[in-house]
């Protein structure tokens, strides 16, 4: 396993759309246990492919509750329902943070690393990392949803800092 480079807002990359995994290999795995890695580095609660400068529609969330590191492939938002407001950051812009309206709750077909069919259901700070995630894979970034002005995070503490 190996820490990536997280590519910056800004790098063309983060625009594109990303293609559809259609067969796992061994170069996918090892980029799957990279983005984990690198996510769990940056104390991050979610990181896409093309954050690493891989456009395949792989992304991986973990925001530290009983579902583990949630890996997904070719995910879907098949449905989504009610309405939060709150700050969002992304490792593709470190230190800035801004107000995001998601749905509540949603349901993401994916497939596993596996290629098995998965259903994963998140509510509140899971919705949100779900819907950030699966946005960056369609090339968007949560700075065009976002409500108000950008602001500097203020980190509390040393391993305070959560961003997606
Ligand atoms: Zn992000």
């Amino acid at each position: 396993m190996a820490i990536r480079e997280v590519r910056i807002m800004g790098d063309p990359i983060l625009a594109k759309e990303c293609r559809t995994v259609e067969k796992m290999t061994d170069r996918l795995q090892v980029l799957i246990d990279d983005m984990i890695e690198t996510m769990n580095d940056q104390n991050g609660v979610g990181l896409a492919a093309p954050q690493v400068g891989v456009l395949r529609r792989i992304a991986v969330v973990d925001i530290g509750d009983e579902n583990g590191t949630i890996i997904m492939i070719n995910p879907e938002i098949i449905e989504s329902d009610g309405e939060q407001c709150g700050p969002e950051g992304c490792l593709s812009l470190p230190g800035k943070q801004g107000e995001v309206k998601r749905p509540n709750h949603v349901v993401v077909s994916a497939l596993d690393r596996e290629m098995k069919p998965i259903t994963i259901e998140g509510t509140e700070l899971l919705a949100r990392a779900l819907c950030h995630e699966i946005d960056h894979l369609s090339g968007h970034m949560y700075t065009e949803l976002v409500e108000g002005p950008l602001t500097d995070v203020e980190y509390a503490d040393d391993d305070e800092e959560e961003q997606e």
